[in-house]
């Protein structure tokens, strides 16, 4: 008789912030699916128990925000490995190809990795670029043709994206703005706006903004910020985030500054997504290192275990109006999961000011469950 379980997690606490669920349970996986997860399942019915005591086992958990078109675009590395050892079962590309070049990200990416690699296509043709920036001339600009991807390739392809910067743009900011929104409505999908050094004033970018798009880069020291000068949430970012703009971390080496974090988070704003932004023009000595170093980042600046762990599986599901498919333990899903610790410190980490934080605990994945298949966590 076989097996009626590929493999059990057994022992751990399951952590599912879609349904608000916090207990002790096992996890049963068949033919790639979650099957089972009741209070005790027995032991000799799988064929591999992994023992995930003293663990949470989440929903896999998605990185928002990263760059994986690696060997085209200048941002791009090789995320797969990465993905899957720190617990990563989804990885959305932010912006590094456009509708010329989304084929080539469709067909060398996306259907070779083991992480499930997504799309937000870039409203420039080629997807962001450093020098000279993708939108600083506008005939680059294809809006019509990065909804036509989005519509064409919606099991990769799940949003537009748009930076800001005055590196990418030039003046052209406002016009960027616009033609990313017109390609989102004619799409029926999320923008995501990179803010940072930007000539554009953020009440006018977050007016201009939708519920369901989102600011990424939320809390980055450069200028204008989502904190006014004199250190409180501006009144227009707070009633963008009460009528459903989604507030996304993007941390990467520039954009995260603890200081700014404690300010919003005081003032009522927390993120609604916890992103790494890993990219390849990264030095080895960034602040980054992961997801789960990001996620410990927030756990010790005040977010809940739940909050973190929501911030980083249902609402980023959400956001791309995926939740029936990712971001929970519903039976029947395709069996994504995270298994992690959280291990005792003191450990300290670092924002992109340089200024320390002292985490008393930190996120440690053990396993990363992808489709059914086992990967060992790399720290
Ligand atoms: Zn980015």
């Amino acid at each position: 008789m076989s097996d009626p379980f590929d493999l059990l997690l057994a022992g751990g606490t399951i952590l599912d912030p879609a349904c608000g669920r916090r207990q002790e349970m096992d996890a049963g996986v068949s033919g790639g699916r979650i099957t089972a997860i009741q209070p005790s399942l027995p032991r000799n019915s799988a064929q591999r128990v992994v023992n995930a005591r003293g663990c949470y086992v989440t929903p896999g958990l998605i990185d928002f925000h990263i760059h994986s078109y690696w060997g085209v675009n200048p941002y791009g590395f090789d995320a797969d490995l990465v993905c899957v050892g720190s617990g990563v079962t989804t990885a959305i590309d932010a912006g590094s190809s456009g509708p010329v070049n989304f084929p080539g990200f469709e067909r060398f990416i996306a259907r070779q990795s083991r992480t499930r690699m997504l799309a937000l296509v870039c409203v420039a043709q080629h997807g962001v670029l450093s020098s000279p920036g993708e939108l600083e001339d506008l005939r680059f600009a294809n809006p019509d043709g990065a909804a036509r991807t989005v519509r064409d390739h919606s099991d990769v392809a799940v949003g537009i994206k748009v930076r800001l910067q005055r590196s990418s743009v030039g003046n052209n900011g406002r016009q960027a703005l616009r033609l990313a929104i017109q390609a989102g409505e004619a799409s029926r999908s999320p923008v995501m706006v990179h803010i940072g050094d930007t000539a554009v004033s953020m009440e006018e970018i977050v007016d201009t903004l939708r519920p369901g798009d989102v600011v990424t880069h939320c809390f980055t020291p450069l200028k204008p910020g989502i904190v006014d000068e004199a250190g409180r949430l501006r009144p227009a970012v707070r009633r963008a985030h009460e009528r459903g703009v989604l507030f996304d971390v993007g941390h990467a080496t520039r954009h995260l500054a603890f200081d700014l974090v404690r300010r919003a988070m005081g003032d009522g704003l927390l993120p609604d997504i916890i992103s790494s932004d890993l990219h390849g023009r990264m030095s080895t000595s960034n602040p980054v290192v992961d997801l789960p170093t990001t996620m410990t980042k927030f756990l010790t600046l005040g977010m809940s275990l739940e909050q973190v762990a929501a911030a980083c599986t249902i609402n980023p599901a959400r956001a791309i109006g995926w939740q029936d498919r990712l971001g929970s333990l519903e039976i029947g899903r395709e069996a994504d999961l995270t298994v992690f610790e959280l291990v005792d410190g003191p450990v300290s980490l670092r924002d992109s000011l340089g200024a320390e934080l002292t985490a008393k605990e930190r996120i440690a994945v053990r396993w990363t469950i992808r489709r059914g298949e086992v990967f060992q966590g790399s720290r």
